[in-house]
Parts: structure tokens; sequence; C-alpha cells
């Protein structure tokens, strides 16, 4: 595809068309010269749907490892043997204080997930008292649940409760699903999402790039979340944890991931694409450039690894131009400056020189 063309693909999609499976390669294939073309295109419809705005997300793990689920890209997962944070629930008030960290940190959705094949009746009884608690502390708060599988009547439980959105990633195309989990299948995954959809929670659910898939499985991830239409489409890029089968897999470089994130805008328009766990070591220097095409993050840590400091998540919106969704205004204080440090070190000094 030519650079006219990625900007014809957006014109095309704005008035109401949609991509295909051989755009949508098209645009994963497209050249490093293309780069800022399709990055280009893919920020009209960014544009179009969400303007200026990032939907600043904060996830709380309510229950680390320990799960019986094989997921091989899993730190948390049976058999892993990654050096994680272990632990049973928190409790509510733990639950409250980590929370508030996040929402005062600028986020606005907590993201609650838990470990696990899916959360038993005592587990939604948990998580309908944090959520109760949650929303009469946090004018506003916008709360997504993540809990695994559900069963019936789990679904509509949250939603009485005020829970606002349920993710349950695919995780990956149909056709290679069970190359990277055995003990649950994709049709699992589907019936979960229809489950917390069914009972009129916001659906998540999204993907993982970077699990030797090729690149028309991540076509076929992409078009089989269209199809779902969930709200929220996280996409992860696979972080290789020693002690996981997955550790010493390196398949993505920031490129490519910038062309999976535009490749999602051109193939859902108008659904939240948030760049999910993997942004800083596999986007480096580019994910501000992502951030012209997606329209959502995690601020500070995932689940079971640190990010970046979540002051250089809001520094990087703010310094592109953005807003935090939900909360315009909070970027009224000016920018903190840093005094420019003196050199010391290098030609004129006795110290080893920056380089
Ligand atoms: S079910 Fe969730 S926590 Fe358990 S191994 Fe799979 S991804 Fe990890």
């Amino acid at each position: 595809m030519t650079t006219t063309s990625f900007d014809e693909l957006a014109t095309r999609i704005l008035h109401g068309g949609a991509a295909t499976e051989a755009d949508a390669l098209a645009v994963l294939r497209a050249s490093d010269d293309d780069l800022m073309s399709v990055v280009a295109a893919a920020g009209r419809l960014r544009r179009a749907h969400f303007g200026n705005t990032v939907k600043v997300n904060y996830l709380v793990n309510l229950k680390s490892g320990l799960c019986p689920e094989n997921c091989n890209y899993c730190s948390q997962a049976l058999g892993s043997e990654a050096p994680i944070l272990k632990y049973s629930w928190l409790s509510k008030d733990e639950t409250l204080e980590q929370a508030g960290a996040g929402l005062r940190g600028g986020a606005t959705r907590v993201c609650m997930v838990s470990s696990g094949r899916g959360p038993s009746n005592r587990d939604i009884d948990r998580v309908v008292e944090m959520t109760e608690a949650l929303k009469e502390e946090y004018d506003g708060v916008e709360v997504c649940a993540c809990l695994g599988l559900l069963k019936d009547g789990q679904a509509e439980r949250l939603k009485a409760a005020g829970v606002d959105a349920y993710n349950h990633n695919i995780n990956t195309a149909e056709s290679h699903h069970d190359n990277i989990v055995q003990t649950h299948t994709y049709d699992d995954r589907v019936d979960t999402i229809g489950r917390a959809k069914g009972a009129g929670l916001s659906p998540c659910s999204g993907l993982i790039a970077g699990l030797g898939e090729t690149d028309e499985q991540l076509v076929e991830a992409l078009f089989a979340l269209k199809a779902l239409d969930t709200d929220s489409i996280p996409v992860n890029f696979l972080m290789p944890f020693d002690g996981t089968p997955y550790q010493n897999t390196w398949e993505l470089a920031p490129i490519r991931c910038v062309l999976i994130l535009a490749m999602a805008r051109f193939v859902c328009p108008d659904k939240e694409i948030r760049i999910a766990g993997g942004r800083e070591m596999h986007l480096r220097s580019l994910q501000a450039t992502a951030l012209q095409v997606a329209n959502s993050l995690f601020l500070g840590d995932y689940l079971t690894s640190e990010g970046q400091d979540a002051q250089a998540d809001i520094a990087m919106i703010r310094d592109n131009g953005f807003v935090i969704l939900g909360a315009e205004d909070a970027f009224e204080e000016p920018a903190v400056e840093h005094d420019p440090a003196i050199r010391r070190r290098g030609a004129g000094t006795e110290v080893a020189a920056n380089a």
C-alpha cells in the first residue's frame, strides 16, 4: 500500500467504510519508511473518535500468582517459576488504598484483577464489597473487573454492585489459542465475554502480540475482536518472564508494535485501543508515537511487573498535547520544570564521559 493509500484508507473508514483483512495486513507490513504515514492516517481516526483524550486505567492485582491455569505467557501460571509476588486476596481496605494511589496519580478507571480460572461466589462477594466501597469513596470512579471465566449469575451480580466493565482477553487468534494454553479453550473465553455483555457490563477484550503468531493470525485476532464488538481492546506485547515457557522470546520491535496498534485502529476505529502490558519494554522511544493511534494506557505498574514511573506516563500524555479523559482539567498546573543539570563529567574533568 502506498503512502496515499493509508490516508485514503482512513478517509474511506471515516466515510463509513471498513478495513478489509488485506488492508490490515498491508498496515502490519508497512515499511519503516511508511511508519509516519501510517501513524498520520490512523491518527485521523483516533482524533475523529477520541479527540485529544487518553483514557488512563490503573491496575490493582487483587490476588497474585498461584493460578491453576497454564497460560504459557503468564508469570502467574501453573508451572511458572518467575519470581513474582504471590499473595491471596487483598482486603477491602488494601484495595481502597491501592486504587486510591492510582486515582490520585491521574487514573479514572480502576481495573481489579485476580489470578485464577474464574471466581467462586465468595470471590464475587469480595469484589462486590470492594466495588461498593470504591464507588462510595471515589466519586465518578469507573470500575473494571477481570476475574477469569464467569459462571451463571456472576456477571449480573457484578453489574448490580456497580462494576462498569469486565475484561477477558481472547489473547490470540482462535487458530493459535491451543498453542498458548491447554487448560481452557478459546470458546470458554468467548463465552465469558458474552456473559459480561449480556449482563450489561462494558466488554473489554484484547490480545497479546509476540506469542509466535503469524501476521495472518494477528489479523484474525483483530477481526475476531471486531466481531465481538467489545468497547475496549487492550493490546499487550509479550513480556517474556524468566521461568515461563516464553522466556527469551523477543519477536517484537518498536515499529512493529506501533503498526499493530495502528492496525487495531484501522480495523476497530471507534473502539478504545489501549497500549497495555509491555509498553515500555517494546515500544521504548516510540511510546508517544503509539499514543497518536491508541487512546488509552495503564498508569504505572502492571500485574506482576513494574512499569515506568506514573509521573512519566502523565508527562508523556501532557507533553504530546493530550488530556486525561474524565479529568480534562488535571493539567491546569504548570508542568514540572527541571533546571539544566551542570555537566561535571567528560571533557575538562577526570570523570568518565557519558558515552
Ligand atoms: S488464567 Fe489468568 S492468571 Fe491464570 S495463568 Fe491464565 S492469564 Fe495467568
